[in-house]
């Protein structure tokens, strides 16, 4: 018995001498900046700046914050796909350097060319990196509407983005439209390794578009899905929750948001904008029904979603002003 005791502690403590040994391997895998374990990236400091959530499937998380200068404007997720011939990028960061971080963790990994940057959506936040890739001459595939949208309003976003993040570390940040325009379901080859885009109709913005690697079951949502940040309305709550619900059809092993953790379950990971976007909406309808103004909306509607989203004072009444003006017109 006294024995069985001892076993059994010897076997604890080697046990945690194994974990010690583990953690210390796991921090001198971060410093090469990739990692395989699901740890949270980010541009600054020795965290790794792309986690490898799949074989050859790389996500990063940015930070859950406004545009900042200490952030560099690395506020939403962006990923990369790495195929026998080629590499595809999904969304650049917020700045030229967060594009070049990215860069710089794709070459950790590969030195395959960089075949395709893809932009989930015209946002400043997952496009504004692309000009780090324009040396590599990729195609830069965006949806049929990304150019247009992001035309008109590049000089308000290169000028409100550049006085959050200052001069200097805005430097070099510029707008680069697509080369490649997509307005059917589109099958891109990185070599034995075909990817899918999928436009998708006015939802968070009116040109979404979603990044499906057939091979491991990933798909990249951007903006479509949001966790831990508040959901952003730039299109149509209706559109975007019946976007959700096609999607949440299609199975997926993993999902990648465009804010949030690196990886998430499918479809359980949109329960959470699905159930606020709904809240919204129900509410909405009520205050209109019941000759409430916006004015009013904006003082009462989905505030039972306060604590379950971090930068809820910075969006929320924005997002019921965009739905409010929809859905007074049904
Ligand atoms: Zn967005």
């Amino acid at each position: 018995m006294r024995n069985d005791v001892r076993s059994h502690l010897d076997r604890r403590a080697a046990l945690r001498l194994l974990s010690a040994l583990s953690g210390l391997l796991a921090a001198s895998t971060k410093i090469s900046g990739v990692a395989l374990a699901e740890t949270s990236p980010n541009a600054s400091g020795t965290s790794p700046f792309a986690v490898e959530i799949a074989p050859r499937v790389y996500a990063h998380k940015g930070h859950v914050a406004l545009y900042a200068p200490a952030n560099e404007g690395d506020i939403s997720n962006a990923g990369f796909v790495v195929g026998r011939d080629a590499v595809a990028v999904i969304d650049t960061g917020g700045s030229a350097r967060v594009g070049a971080h990215l860069h710089q963790a794709i070459r950790q990994v590969t030195q395959l060319p960089i075949r395709y940057v893809i932009n989930t959506h015209m946002h400043p936040d997952h496009v504004f990196g692309n000009s780090a890739f324009e040396a590599d001459q990729p195609a830069f595939v965006g949806h049929h509407k990304l150019a247009r949208g992001l035309s008109a309003r590049a000089e308000r976003y290169l000028a409100i983005n550049g006085e959050l993040l200052g001069a200097d570390v805005f430097a070099g940040t510029k707008i680069v439209l697509p080369t490649l325009a997509i307005s059917d379901v589109t099958k891109l080859d990185l070599g034995g390794r075909e990817i899918i885009i999928e436009p998708q109709k006015t939802a968070h913005t009116d040109n979404d578009l979603i990044v499906r690697d057939s091979e491991t079951g990933t798909v990249f949502l951007g903006d479509l899905l949001f966790s831990e940040h508040i959901p952003t309305l730039d299109g149509s709550i209706l559109g975007w929750m019946s976007v959700l619900d096609t999607l949440a059809q299609a199975p997926a092993q993993r999902v990648v948001p465009g804010h949030g953790p690196p990886s998430m379950p499918w479809p359980d990971a949109a329960k959470p904008i699905r159930h606020y976007l709904q809240v919204v909406t129900d509410e909405i309808r009520a205050m209109i029904k019941a000759d409430h103004t916006l004015s009013d909306a904006t003082k009462t509607v989905g505030f039972s979603e306060r604590d379950a989203w971090q930068l809820f004072e910075d969006y929320h009444v924005r997002n019921v002003s965009a739905a409010f003006a929809e859905l007074e017109w049904e």
